[in-house]
This record gives structure tokens, C-alpha cells and sequence, in this order.
């Protein structure tokens, strides 16, 4: 379902009607293993763990709010895609969650790096990725970005604009290097969840529109460049997706592409990005495709189309953010107040909110939570998790059932925020920023620590 949204955030009052929310869950105790990661799991006293430590402890040790984050599930959704497409190249998106530790998982794990800002370069670099093994993306990439890509040598630069191609084959020669290129194409399908949309023309600021002859002008203005080596043909069509059809269309397209380009240079480029977008559970309804069946998929739908251009199948990348990094992490907050109000609903008040999860106020994002320091058997009711922040659309979770006896001092987890929720964190409020604490074998450590009000001050030099 989807709401027109309130310029500044959902509004209050949108009371929605009777019968419309669906049934409370059979087990209000219950942890979908769809939604939670890995190693979470409610110990016999009904506290739930993650690595094996229950939460209650983990709070007292790191405070609350904080992001949880499963170590091991993050490995093993990294060699989930790496093990699914082999002999094809996966690119973690960096601006899903990006820490030195994550890099060191993916360097470790063997995943290349997509970056899209200096700081996300810095951040790759600092911990030992391989120049090589970067991929800089961005519809505005400064000339000082740029710079410092090419002089660091990554593995390629996915081009977005006709000005660009001469800013990165400029960088390039004056560094005396030849820099590895993609386009990025608009193909004209915008995916999202069940849906997808496609159409001639998109109305969006990234890439070169096929439809128009953009991207086969810029194909030929790349191909004129020394400085430059066109290696491939870049399309990201949308964000939790879970229907495959968007990424056909999207397929078909570039490999059109693909054919245009040998006929009239006589030149097959050797790889496509179909990029990322790939949707993961959020709410137990959620559904999302294993890695293995999205690259049977990818590669069904990418052969099929070459084999009947006749073209040699050219080396497939892809690039996950959120599928990885969304289902490893959790966000626990501890319950200020509860207030119930009569035949509406209860509003459950937390020590975080829009400052550390945007996605519910930004997209009307659902999400599900838990009671997490202690089991109940007392009846569900209705609650909306809302923030501290001086916002009345500052809310964390929309609709839920809580238990009845919910109360202030309860600590409750909201699971699925490893993408998109510390990396899209902000200060409003001068709330300061919780830290990400990964937990792997029983041990807990932050790999990026809360903010203080000193943090703060630093920054504000009077
Ligand atoms: C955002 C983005 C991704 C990752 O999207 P997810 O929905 O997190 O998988 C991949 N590639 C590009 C170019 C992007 O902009």
C-alpha cells in the first residue's frame, strides 16, 4: 500500500480503518527467521541473543539505542552471492552501510566494493581494498573525486553525464593513466517491490537514457578517448525488488546496446551491470529470492539475449547493498513511555528514532519489532513506535503488536536496519548518533562507536 507523503513526513492523525490492520501474530515471542538475523534467537529465559548474547547485557555494556550487527550473517550473505555468481563479479553498495570492518569482511569474503563519494573512497581505501576491486559511482562526482579515484587506481568509473567523460579522460591523462570506464544507462524501467514500470523515457537524474540516443552518443564520444577504455554497459533499476520481470526488460535493453555498439564500432564490450535493488524481508509477509535464484535468473535472461544477438556473453556484475547488509542488524532501543489513547492506539516512545531509522518517515517503510528483554504471554495491542525527536512523523515502526504489558525500561529491537539506517543517520535534534556493535562467537565490539556531545562540539567552532 502506498501513501501520498506529508512533505516533512507522514502526519498524525492518519487514522486508518477499522479492519484494516492484519491479525496480530499467533506468538507475539516469535522471531521470524526471515526478518531476524542469523544467530538471533530467545534464550529459555526469554531474553533474546544475538551471537549468543542476550540483549539486556549488551545494552548495559553499549547503551541504547544501537545498532547489532550479526558478523556472521554478513559473511555468509557475502559468500551467499559470491558462491551464486561465480565467474561473475559482486559488488557490495557501500552506501548501504560502510565501515572499515565491513570492508575487511568484504575483502576477506572476496567481494568488490562499489563507492559513490570521496568519503566512501577514503573509507575503502583506508582499509585495505584493493584500488582495483572499486567500482566509483555517482551522478555528480566532483573533480577532486574524481582525481583521487583514477589516482588510486580503481578498477573502474561507472560514467553518468556527457561532462563527465571529459572530467574522468582529463583526470586521467594529466595522471598519465588509462582510466576503466562503464556508461550508465537509463533503460527505462523503474522496479520497486511487487511492481515495475517500463517505459521510453524515465524521468530520473542518473545515467544516459537509452530512448534518446544519450547513452549510444556517449558511447561514441568514450570510444574517441585515449585516456579512456569502455570495458561496459552499467543499469540499476530500482530498490526492493523482489519480481525478476523488471530486470529482464532491463537486460534485454542493454544487451540492444551491446548490439548497436559491435555494428557500428565493431567493438563487444565485455561486461554489463544489471546493478542492485534486490528486496529483502522487512515484515515476515516479506518474500524476498535467494541469491542462487537471482543469478540463475540474471544469467538465464542476460544469455538468452546475447545468444540471439549473436553476441559472446559478456562478464555480468551485480551490486547488493541492502540484501546484504539490511537482515544482519538490528536497532534496540529502550521504551521511555506508553501511552495509550483510547480506541486509536498506543503510542510506544523510544530513546532513538528518525535520527537513526529515516526509512519509515522518508518511504513509509514498514518494519516489524519486538518485545526483546523479556518474553510475555500478555494479550497484543496495537502500537505505533515513535521517536524523540520534535517531529510528529517521527516514527520507527507505523503499525505492530506489542505485548499488553509492555512498559518503560523494556528494551525492544527492531530487526532489518543494517541497510539505509546508521548510513542515512543525522543529528536532528542534536541527537547524537548510535554506535553499529558487530557480534561474532560470543564477543561484541563497536566498529563505529556512538557519538558524544563532544563529537558535536568539535564540529561547531563557535
Ligand atoms: C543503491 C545502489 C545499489 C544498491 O542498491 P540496494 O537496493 O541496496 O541493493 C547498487 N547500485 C547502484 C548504482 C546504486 O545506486
Amino acid at each position: 500500500m502506498s501513501r501520498s507523503a506529508h512533505p516533512a513526513g507522514p502526519r498524525h492523525g492518519d487514522v486508518l480503518p477499522e479492519g484494516h490492520y492484519a491479525a496480530p501474530p499467533a506468538d507475539l515471542n516469535g522471531l521470524d527467521p526471515h526478518v531476524w538475523a542469523r544467530t538471533v534467537a530467545r534464550g529459555a529465559d526469554g531474553v533474546v541473543t544475538v551471537g549468543g548474547l542476550p540483549v539486556t547485557r549488551l545494552a548495559e555494556e553499549f547503551g541504547t539505542p544501537a545498532y547489532f550487527l550479526d558478523e556472521e550473517d554478513f559473511r555468509a550473505r557475502c559468500r551467499a552471492w559470491t558462491d551464486a555468481f561465480e565467474g561473475a563479479d559482486v559488488f557490495y553498495a557501500g552506501k548501504a552501510f560502510l565501515s572499515r570492518a565491513v570492508v575487511r569482511w568484504l575483502r576477506e569474503e572476496g567481494l568488490n566494493l562499489d563507492v559513490c563519494s570521496g568519503g566512501e573512497l577514503a573509507t575503502a581505501l583506508a582499509a585495505g581494498m584493493p584500488a582495483e576491486r572499486i567500482a566509483m559511482h555517482g551522478n555528480n562526482k566532483s573533480p577532486g573525486e574524481i582525481e583521487r579515484a583514477v589516482e588510486a587506481g580503481v578498477g573502474r568509473i561507472v560514467l553518468d553525464s556527457y561532462q563527465e567523460i571529459v572530467r574522468v579522460a582529463h583526470a586521467a591523462e594529466r595522471l598519465g593513466r588509462r582510466q576503466r570506464v562503464q556508461i550508465r544507462v537509463t533503460v527505462g524501467v523503474e522496479a520497486h517491490t511487487h511492481e515495475f514500470i517500463a517505459t521510453a523515457h524515465e524521468d530520473q537524474k542518473f545515467g544516459l537514457a537509452l530512448a534518446d540516443g544519450q547513452a549510444a552518443e556517449a558511447v561514441r564520444r568514450v570510444l574517441r578517448l585515449d585516456a579512456l577504455e569502455l570495458v561496459g554497459i552499467h543499469s540499476h533499476i530500482g530498490s526492493q525488488i523482489f519480481d525478476m520481470a523488471g530486470f529482464e526488460v532491463s537486460a534485454r535493453r542493454v544487451v540492444g546496446l551491446l548490439t548497436e555498439i559491435r555494428d557500428e564500432h565493431g567493438v563487444e564490450l565485455p561486461e554489463i551491470d544489471l546493478g542492485g535493488g534486490l528486496g529483502i524481508a522487512y515484515t515476515p509477509e516479506d518474500d524476498p529470492r535467494e541469491p542462487y535464484e537471482i543469478a540463475k535468473a540474471l544469467r538465464d535472461i542476460v544469455a538468452r539475449e546475447c545468444t540471439a544477438a549473436g553476441l559472446t556473453m559478456p562478464r555480468l556484475s551485480v551490486e547488493p547493498g541492502r540484501a546484504i547488509a539490511g537482515p544482519t542488524a538490528f536497532t534496540l532501543y529502550e521504551v521511555g513511555t506508553v501511552k495509550e489513547l483510547a480506541g486509536l492506539r498506543t503510542y510506544v516512545s523510544v530513546d532513538g528514532g528518525m535520527s537513526d531509522n529515516i526509512r519509515t518517515a522518508l518511504y513509509d517503510a514498514e518494519y516489524s519489532v519486538a518485545l526483546a528483554s523479556r518474553a510475555s504471554t500478555a494479550e497484543p495491542m496495537l502500537a505505533r513506535v515513535v521517536g524523540k525527536h520534535c517531529e510528529s512523523g517521527d516514527i520507527v515502526v507505523r503499525d505492530a503488536y506489542l505485548p499488553a504489558d509492555l512498559a518503560a525500561g523494556d528494551l525492544i529491537a527492531v530487526p532489518a536496519t543494517g541497510a539505509y539506517c546508521r548510513s542515512m543517520a543525522s543529528n536532528y535534534n542534536h541527537v547524537l548518533r548510535p554506535p553499529v556493535v558487530a557480534v561474532a562467537d560470543g564477543a561484541a565490539r563497536e566498529i563505529v562507536r556512538r557519538e558524544t556531545e563532544a563529537d558535536l562540539l568539535r564540529l561547531d567552532v563557535g
